[in-house]
């Protein structure tokens, strides 16, 4: 083997974001990468010009790159392309080699996947109908409440007694908080109602697919404590994090690149 090193793109277009991983020889991050702006816009883009800056390199020096995410199908270029699930279960078990259940909540869509003991995925359960029980659910409530989405977790901390949010629709449930806030309810109790109903909807199917231990949250939403607690208290199990989980599905797709690089060099040699 040579000693010069094979670095890998892992490319993960989401509804709202763009997420990119450079992985050195399928071990190590190089650098990463990420843009609040996802399918239908220039994020992807941006975000690979960001990567490989970070990383200090030029696309002729990445080996291999695997396009992942919602807007994957879309991408131009020649990555190969390769389902989140996949992704998602990859990336996971990299970082959790212990996982066998990844709770997965996005921009637009929340899938539980359960992976065996290779990190191979064996079932999985997804929402992609509804808004609540998703980042957009989270997205529209800190916009009622003029908050940044990084702040829901901080005030779902200070919360004293979490309201209850009964609407099972986005639509209405946004009207419940209105009303919420105009009856006098405190700002952190309605942020933990919020956070209390997303980990409802996602418990539900999570238990439509089984849960076996050890849990890991990836995506956007598992970056807010208020959900992550929420739904370890109401599953009884712990959820294992990682501040890299919006990156999972990236990761996963360096890691695609790398293993199709990898077999392709080997059978080209034999
Ligand atoms: P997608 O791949 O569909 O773009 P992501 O997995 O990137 O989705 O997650 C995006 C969601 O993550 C957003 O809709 C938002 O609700 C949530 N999110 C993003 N950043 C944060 C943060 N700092 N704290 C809490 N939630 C966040």
């Amino acid at each position: 083997m040579s000693d010069t090193p094979i670095y890998t793109l892992g490319i993960d277009i989401g509804s709202t974001t763009s997420k990119c991983v450079i992985l050195k020889d399928g071990a190590e991050i190089a650098a990463q990468a990420l843009e609040v702006a996802g399918i239908g816009t220039s994020g992807a883009q941006e975000t690979i010009g960001k990567v490989l800056t970070a990383a200090g390199l030029s696309q002729e020096q990445i080996s291999a790159s695997v396009v992942t995410g919602y807007g994957r199908k879309n991408f131009g270029g020649d990555a190969v392309s390769v389902s989140e699930l996949s992704c998602h279960a990859m990336g996971a078990h990299w970082v959790f080699p212990e996982v066998r259940t990844i709770i997965d909540i996005g921009g637009q869509d929340a899938k539980v996947i359960s992976l065996n003991e290779s990190g191979m995925m064996e079932s999985f359960v997804m929402n992609d109908k509804c808004a609540a029980g998703t980042g957009r659910f989270l997205d529209v409530m800190a916009n009622i409440l003029k908050l940044d989405i990084s702040e829901l977790e901080v005030k779902a901390a200070a919360a004293q007694s979490p309201v209850s949010i009964s609407s099972t629709c986005t639509v209405f449930a946004e009207s419940e908080v209105i009303s919420q806030l105009s009856g006098g309810a405190a700002i952190p109790d309605v942020v933990a109602g919020i956070c209390n109903s997303v980990a409802s909807r996602v418990c539900g199917l999570a238990r439509r697919v089984g849960i076996r231990e050890q849990v890991c949250m990836s995506g956007g939403v598992a970056l807010n404590n208020g959900v992550r607690g929420a739904i370890a208290r109401d599953l009884g199990v712990e959820i294992r994090y990682d501040p890299r989980a919006q990156l999972f599905g990236a990761i996963g797709a360096a890691l695609h690149a790398y293993k199709r690089y990898t077999k392709n060099n080997t059978a080209n040699h034999e």
